[in-house]
């Protein structure tokens, strides 16, 4: 059963490249804090899905812009987590975590047409979040601290030598350009990958998964009880 909410609703913005350890931190937060878990990353994915499925190609840029005016998102809870809706409907795990997605993913998402698109959806996850009486949003990506919650209760930047994410990942058992794809996050001129000033910067190489949540947890703690 979800906790009634409480006026102390808060959010935390978890921000870093690839396989830093944000997805594994943000869903066990979100259940220790009874938060929204957000994966962003899963957002461009899911675009990326779609406009691939449509034929677009991120070098069109007239075409994505029309096609990024006619997409319709909505929001479907699996658990704490918010899943996006294209058209009503879930674009699947399996699809959205392909190697053609995983190739193609940041050069859309370095589309500032894509990225404004996006951004209003992911504000209203704080919505969502509030409707379904939860304590909170945990919400992971490259710009939350940054552009999307700028003024979030909590904003962290993990980051992890390339060789041990490149591990993780391969562990995982994704075929994944990691690499290329902070390559490409970092540079892009809008919204680009990097600690926001302000934010806490946490080194995840030598840390347990165990370990990088207790570290993201105690300042939330500290203000909010577990339920
Ligand atoms: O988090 P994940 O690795 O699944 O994200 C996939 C891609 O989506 C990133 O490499 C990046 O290009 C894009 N992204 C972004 N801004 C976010 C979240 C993800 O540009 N807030």
């Amino acid at each position: 059963m979800t906790a009634p909410a409480s006026t102390s609703f808060i959010i935390v913005a978890i921000d870093g490249g690839a396989a830093s350890g944000k997805s594994t931190s943000s869903k066990v937060l979100a259940e220790r804090f009874n938060l929204l878990h957000v994966d962003t990353g899963s957002f461009y994915r899911g675009v990326t899905a779609e406009f691939l499925r449509l034929g677009v190609a991120a070098a069109d840029h007239a075409a994505v812009v029309a096609a990024a005016r006619e997409l319709h998102f909505g929001t479907r809870l699996h658990g704490r987590s918010a899943a996006m809706e294209l058209g009503g409907r879930v674009v699947p795990d399996a699809e959205i975590r392909s190697k053609i997605v995983n190739a193609n993913v940041s050069h859309f998402a370095a589309i500032p047409e894509v990225r404004a698109a996006l951004l209003a959806y992911q504000r209203g996850q704080a919505d969502v979040a509030r409707a379904h009486r939860f304590q909170g949003v945990v919400m992971e990506g490259r710009d939350i601290g940054s552009v999307i919650f700028p003024d979030a209760d909590f904003r962290f930047f993990l980051h992890a030598d390339p060789t041990e994410r490149a591990r993780r990942r391969a562990k995982e058992g994704h075929h994944d350009s990691i690499a290329e794809r902070d390559r490409i996050d970092s540079t892009r001129k809008t919204a680009p990958l990097a600690c926001p000033v302000g934010a806490v910067s946490i080194d995840t190489t030598r840390l347990t998964p165990a370990q990088v949540v207790e570290t993201l947890a105690a300042p939330i703690e500290a203000r909010l009880p577990a339920p």
